[in-house]
């Protein structure tokens, strides 16, 4: 086990379309282990492979009472509305009010390759969909009016000393 490299905001894999997870083995559920290694330690309740440089369509995560593995996630329903602060490993945690569903099913694969569907409401539904995104090149960002975009990369880079 080991703790990974956070990629961060505008790297590549972070916008690239994860690739499909094939292989349910022992290296995989290293990758796993790593992952909720990486997690913890930096403070995080959810955490994406493309967020450790793979463009690869896994998750993990450990948010509001639900731990799971996610390979190959979907997001199969959602029903409601909700809006809140949420922020990001790979963008420094500048948090940003987010709209999304209140609820959300999960359908993916765990460790072994198993299908499972979950539902969650509320943060854990954030997180659902947050962590999906990221294997589909998505952040957060993507979801932010243009000007609370700028405003959260822009606070992103002056805590990254780019300015
Ligand atoms: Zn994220």
């Amino acid at each position: 086990m080991a703790i990974r490299k956070i990629t961060e905001y505008p790297e590549n894999v972070l916008a690239e379309v994860g690739k499909p997870v094939t292989e349910f083995d022992e290296e995989l559920a290293e990758l796993c282990a790593d992952m909720y290694d990486t997690m913890y330690d930096a403070e995080g309740v959810g955490l994406a492979a493309p967020q450790i440089g793979l463009n690869l369509r896994l998750f993990v995560m450990d948010c509001d009472g639900i731990k799971l593995i996610a390979a190959n996630p979907e997001i199969v329903a959602t029903e409601g509305e909700q809006s809140s602060q949420e922020g990001c490993l790979s963008v420094g945690k500048v948090p940003a009010v987010v709209t999304r569903p209140q609820k959300a099913r999960l359908r993916a694969q765990n460790e072994k390759g198993e299908w499972f569907e979950r539902d969650a409401e509320g943060y854990a539904a954030r997180c659902f969909m947050h962590e999906t995104d990221h294997c589909n090149g998505m952040l957060f960002l993507d979801h932010l009016p243009k000007m609370r975009r700028d405003m959260v990369v822009k606070r992103f880079k002056k805590e990254k000393r780019w300015v």
